[in-house]
């Protein structure tokens, strides 16, 4: 478990150079930014052109699960444990400062390295039900169970979060020597995600949004 595994960014390919007072070493905020996400970016080559393929995801423990098509030429790579790389970015706000040049995002992100396992059986069978829960708490229970055909055209896939790297960026901008003075607003805008309100489709005609659903939060 948790306690075994490397600290984040303490490997050779994952120590951050670049900026990097925004390192964090914790696995709790990097499990925390992967539990707040929905998106992951997974990096895949094939016939030497690199792809960064976008995948709903999950956290499990410690490592990332995610799913594609058998059919999906990108992922067969994956499947037979070609190396990846696997981002997770959560954009917290725009940074203003007086120059372009030191003008920036805050943000929360993840880079995951290594190799990816394909799952099968049981263990297959719970990690749909992990990702959907992640993605849409307490659905799972109210929907239709896949069938064996869904099942078997589904490509699962986890990956170690062993070899990894956390950096977060916060607050305000930091000037440039002399811009203090620059006759500029400078300060940093927050960004928040937020759910809308939920949108029937033509097949409901008198029931109501589910609770689970109502309460989702961002
Ligand atoms: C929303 C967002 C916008 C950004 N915009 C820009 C931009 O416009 N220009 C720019 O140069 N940079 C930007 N960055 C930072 C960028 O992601 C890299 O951190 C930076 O460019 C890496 O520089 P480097 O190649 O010298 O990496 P190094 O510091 O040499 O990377 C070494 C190791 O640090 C780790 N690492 C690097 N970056 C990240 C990261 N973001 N998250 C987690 N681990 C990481 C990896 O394990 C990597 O192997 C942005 C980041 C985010 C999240």
């Amino acid at each position: 478990m948790s306690a075994d595994l490397p600290v984040p960014g303490s490997t050779e390919r994952t120590r951050v150079r670049r900026l990097a007072d925004k390192t964090v070493v914790d696995r709790n905020v990097l499990n925390a930014i992967l539990d707040a996400g929905l998106v992951a970016h997974v990096a895949v080559i094939t016939d030497g052109q690199p792809y960064v393929v976008s995948v709903a995801y999950a956290r499990d423990g410690d490592r990332v699960l995610f799913h594609g098509s058998t059919g999906s030429r990108l992922f067969r790579g994956l499947a037979t444990g070609d190396s990846t790389c696997l981002t997770v970015t959560l954009i917290d706000g725009l940074v203003l400062a007086r120059s372009a040049f030191e003008s920036s995002i805050n943000y929360r992100s993840v880079m995951v390295l290594g190799s990816c396992v394909v799952l099968e059986g049981d263990e297959k069978d719970r990690a749909l039900r992990v990702i959907s829960d992640h993605l849409l708490p307490d659905r799972w229970d109210d929907i239709r169970p896949p069938t064996k055909k869904e099942t078997a055209a589904t490509l699962v896939l986890a990956l170690s979060l062993e070899e990894c790297s956390v950096k977060v960026g916060e607050g305000g901008p930091e000037e440039a020597e002399g811009d203090e003075t620059w006759p500029a607003w400078g300060g940093h805008v927050p960004i928040r995600e937020v759910l809308g309100e939920p949108v029937p489709d033509e097949l409901v005609t008198d029931q109501p949004v589910p609770d689970y659903v109502r309460k989702w939060t961002r």
